[in-house]
């Protein structure tokens, strides 16, 4: 995986790299749904450290006022 490059709108792409070929992708995520959103929201409200929907224990940074996932660039709504 070369870069993740959250997009404005919550949304993120991905550039993958291929490691025998030297290929690129580029993968798109779609940008999290509402009851993602809700499930780190309820974490948040239990005191947990939210962590990524997508990603088992991997836990969101805080980028402004959003929770963001560094492996996908996706972000989680503003809390
Ligand atoms: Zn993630």
């Amino acid at each position: 995986m070369l870069r993740v490059y959250p997009e404005d709108d919550g949304s993120a792409s991905i550039i993958l790299e291929c490691n025998s070929s030297s290929l690129r992708y580029l993968l798109s995520i779609k940008k999290s749904t509402r009851t993602e959103r809700q499930k780190v929201k309820e974490m948040i409200k239990k005191g947990e450290d939210p962590k990524c929907p997508r990603h088992v224990s991997q836990a969101l940074v805080r980028a402004d006022k959003n929770f963001m996932c560094q492996l996908c660039g996706i972000s989680f709504g503003k809390f």
